[in-house]
């Protein structure tokens, strides 16, 4: 049978406010509400969303570092929240993460060589010269000189302490890395050049990317497709060409048109948002933007959304712009659907 490599189904996670894990009844921080979505081998999925959606809480809850409160996280077809502990570790040899802070996710007291060789000394006996072998290869994988593996991360820049952490995400062979605000703490030069070397070891090494970011004009660089989360759901997913082209939610629409241009001939879209993200502890009911939604009816005030299959292949969760049950999926592009875009 052939499986996604990941598939994330309906995976909730709720914190406990006060009380803790035994008041069932307290007020809860809705982190993640009910997302899925799937990723191929080789693919990059970017999720993308404003700080506090939840997009953070869902990169922890796909390492399993959080328990979900509900859904499955599916890796080949086996669900990890279902693994005794020494299968768990086996399965993050296939899964590894990049973390936004490389500094903090980098122990302090050991060595370069040591860093990028420590998770493969937790699975095989290796002497020193075999180390120091496996640490210059994939250093220079990474771009860094060889020489460096004798340094302490206090001693490398901003940039090289990254490639130090994909080095070390590399050591395993993972089939797929889950990469947090990975650039967003670097300048852009160092950016430009961590995603080109990203999309570089994907080429090479056929690795799938969860890329989780804030910044749109990331995402639209190396994502191969694009999830956009509004407080804790997925509100959209598409390819990062027809998201960017037309965008259909009107959150994703906000979104593009809050972005700076990157290109000055680009049309800016006009999309008013007003207010602030709502609080995940008290969401509102039915669509959960529908308080700042300027398409928002009566019915966006009582019923979720579900996500609706475009004709072009998007998934769309917006009672106006993609009602259930009302797509015509003979219909080529997207300006057919309910009234095209504002
Ligand atoms: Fe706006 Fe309604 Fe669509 Fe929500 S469902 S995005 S409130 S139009």
């Amino acid at each position: 049978m052939n499986f996604p490599l990941l598939k994330v189904e309906n995976l909730v996670k709720h914190y406990p406010l006060g009380g803790g894990m035994l008041n069932r009844n307290g007020p809860v921080v809705r982190a993640v509400e009910g997302v899925s979505f799937s990723v191929e081998a080789g693919e990059t999925l970017c999720i993308v969303g404003e700080s506090g959606c939840g997009k953070s809480t869902l990169a922890r809850l796909l390492m399993r570092l959080v328990d979900p409160t509900d859904g499955r996280v599916l890796l080949e077809g086996t669900d990890i929240a279902k693994l005794e502990k020494s299968e768990l570790r086996h399965s993050r040899r296939r899964m590894q993460m990049i973390f936004q802070d490389p500094y903090s996710s980098l122990n302090p007291r050991l060595t370069a060589g040591e860093i990028i060789t420590e998770p493969v000394g937790n699975f095989e006996r290796m002497n020193r010269k075999r180390r120091e072998e496996l640490a210059a290869e994939l250093l220079k994988k990474v771009g860094l000189a060889p020489e460096i593996m004798h340094r302490l991360p206090s001693e490398l820049s901003g940039g090289q302490r990254q490639r130090l952490g994909i080095a070390r995400a590399l050591s395993l062979k993972p089939s797929i890395i889950i990469a947090d605000e990975a650039v967003s703490a670097l300048d852009v030069s160092v950016q430009a050049q961590i995603l080109n070397l990203l999309m570089d070891l994907q080429e090479e090494l056929g690795i799938a990317f969860v890329f989780i970011s804030h910044d749109l004009g990331v995402v639209e660089h190396i994502g191969h497709r694009v999830a956009v989360m509004y407080l804790g759901r997925i509100v959209e997913i598409a390819t990062s060409e027809a998201l960017f082209a037309t965008p259909i939610h009107p959150y994703t629409q906000a979104l593009i048109a809050a972005a700076p241009l990157p290109d000055p001939t680009m049309v800016q879209l006009e999309v008013p948002v007003e207010g602030e993200v709502p609080s995940p502890v008290n969401p509102p009911g039915g669509c959960t933007f529908h308080p700042r939604c300027p398409l928002a009816e009566e019915r966006c005030r009582i019923n979720v959304p579900s996500l609706v299959a475009m004709p072009d292949g998007r998934t769309v969760a917006c009672h106006v712009r993609a009602p259930a049950g009302k797509i015509e999926h003979n219909q080529p592009g997207t300006s057919q659907l309910v009234g095209g875009l504002a």
